[in-house]
């Protein structure tokens, strides 16, 4: 089998790397990572996400495959929240879709294909349909806003900065070696000969274009405010035919407000017109974010692979390459973790068959079953 007790490098200290060097340590291995940045995670997309776990409500723009892997880790956070020494607020509420009356068409469509997600996938909750009054209960602050919305039972969010903060506090109390501040190329390793870690992973997202040159990024804008008079209980969706945003509500009134997705790798700040855009729909649906405050604006790019899903990829034996995580990082990675768990401990994964997840191995590689 290939790993017993090991040493690991782990390139990049954003979601991935971070669950992934957590879960090695919890297993006894020795684990180093790196990160360009520090702690805080400032470079990583993870950071300026909204976190939102929502399977069905995705299921309009990926495939089956990223919705049963999310689906799966909808199950798996609250045992990997409930190891951490610091709480994350995580929640599982459903998500609630509104739309404004012209928009009616627009959600019909949506509502078709969601249907047809569950009838192709029919563990996953089924959506409730909901008139007025249905809306009223399930939200009381949207009530007389909206005359109808959909409501997606079971899914989830999270506070993606505790979960960072919590993942780099138990990293720090398993003894992992963080070097931050520390960029490094996955060629200045060789994993497995004298001196050097057994295994290498890269986690780098983005950053690891230099060795996975079909990465792209995928720029979003993100605005977060903080809104007392708003008291949304869930993440809930706008469809809207230019501005389709995503409020999710965070502890403490704090709301994570974005919508945007440009194909760029550009990461300057955000535009005006995207501000007022979000800006504006988020008003439409609340007119409570009047007199919210604008904590921060924030852009990231996601990575993300040509067809737009996540991959495991061996280059050489004893290296693991995970990405294109794109727009469903929090949603997937608990999958990712487990998929990469079962690769090092037995060489190969059932789970990714499964989902059929990407994953090549290198037959050559000793290592590998
Ligand atoms: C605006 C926005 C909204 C999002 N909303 C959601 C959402 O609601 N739900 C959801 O599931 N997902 C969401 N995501 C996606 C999610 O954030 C990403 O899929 C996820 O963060 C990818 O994880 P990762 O670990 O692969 O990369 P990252 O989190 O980007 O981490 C990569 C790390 O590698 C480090 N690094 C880079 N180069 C080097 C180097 N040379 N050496 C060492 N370290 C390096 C970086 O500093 C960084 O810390 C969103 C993303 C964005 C941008």
């Amino acid at each position: 089998m290939p790993v017993h007790t090991s040493s690991f490098a782990i390139l990049g200290a954003g979601l991935m790397g971070r669950l992934l060097a957590v879960e090695l340590a919890r297993q006894g291995h020795t684990v180093e990572i790196f990160d360009a940045g520090g702690p805080a995670a400032e470079h990583s997309a993870a950071t300026v996400a909204a976190a939102m776990l929502a399977p069905l409500a995705e299921s309009a723009i990926t495939e089956p495959m990223v919705v049963r892997m999310g689906q799966h880790a909808l199950g798996r956070w609250p045992q990997l929240l409930a190891a951490l020494s610091q709480p994350v607020f995580f929640q599982q509420q459903g998500t609630l879709i509104v739309w404004h009356r012209q928009d009616a068409p627009e959600a019909q469509r949506l509502r078709r294909q969601l249907e047809a997600t569950h009838a192709a996938l029919p563990d996953l909750p089924r959506l409730q349909p909901l008139d007025a009054v249905g809306l009223a209960q399930v939200e009381p602050a949207l009530a007389h806003r909206f005359q109808q919305g959909l409501y997606l039972p079971g899914e989830g969010q999270l506070d993606n900065r505790q979960l960072l903060a919590a993942l780099a506090a138990e990293m720090e109390s398993l003894q992992v070696r963080c070097h931050w501040q520390t960029p490094r190329e996955a060629t200045e390793f060789a994993p497995g000969q004298a001196g050097q870690p057994d295994w290498l992973l890269d986690c780098r997202g983005l950053g690891a274009r230099t060795d996975w040159a079909a990465l792209r990024g995928v720029r979003g804008e993100v605005l977060r405010v903080h809104a007392p008079e708003v008291t949304l209980q869930r993440p809930t969706r706008l469809v809207h035919p230019r501005y389709p945003i995503y409020i999710a509500p965070k502890e403490d009134h704090l709301f994570v407000i974005g919508a945007t997705e440009i194909e760029s790798d550009d990461r300057s700040p955000a535009s005006v017109r995207s501000t007022l855009e979000l800006l504006s729909a988020a008003y439409a649906v609340h007119t409570g974010f009047a007199e919210a405050r604008i904590v921060e604006v924030a852009t990231q790019c996601r990575p993300t692979l040509p067809d737009n899903l996540p991959a495991i990829r061996q280059p050489r034996p004893r290296v693991l390459e995970v990405n294109g995580l794109y727009r469903h990082g929090f949603m997937i990675s608990p999958a990712l973790l487990d998929v990469t768990m079962e690769i090092l401990n037995t060489g190969q994964s059932q789970l990714s068959k499964k989902w059929d997840l990407a994953v090549s191995l290198d037959a050559t590689d000793p290592c590998s079953a």
